[in-house]
């Protein structure tokens, strides 16, 4: 049986690759859970050279049932910078698969 609350809720939203930064609870609005990736770029994925950090963008995931609640996901999104002068790649941002596939494309495109 797990007992780290940070691990239950993990379990709760359906996705394991992210830390929990916060759930807001107001009556009679869907429950708002607020994420980011814990697998954080640390590197560039092209050059594999150091990166610093460039921001922040919130991406709004659609809706995820949990108990039969509405439930939106707000991904914080992490912005790197490529510290190579000479790389193809010189920004990116966090990236995952499993959450992406529920983002709502109205509302998060945006150029990378
Ligand atoms: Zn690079």
């Amino acid at each position: 049986m797990e007992k780290d609350h940070k691990a239950i809720s993990k379990i709760l939203v359906g996705l394991v690759d992210i830390n929990l930064i916060g759930v807001e609870d107001n009556l009679g609005e869907p429950l708002h859970v607020h994420i980011e990736c814990s697998n954080s770029q640390k590197q560039c994925p092209t050059c594999e050279g150091k990166v610093h950090h460039n921001g922040l963008r919130v991406v709004e995931v659609v809706d995820l049932p949990s108990f039969g609640r509405k439930v939106i996901l707000f991904w914080s999104k992490h912005r790197w910078r490529c510290a190579n002068k000479h790389c193809p790649q010189p920004s990116f941002s966090d990236d995952d698969p499993k959450i992406a596939q529920f983002q709502i494309p109205t509302r998060s495109s945006s150029p990378k």
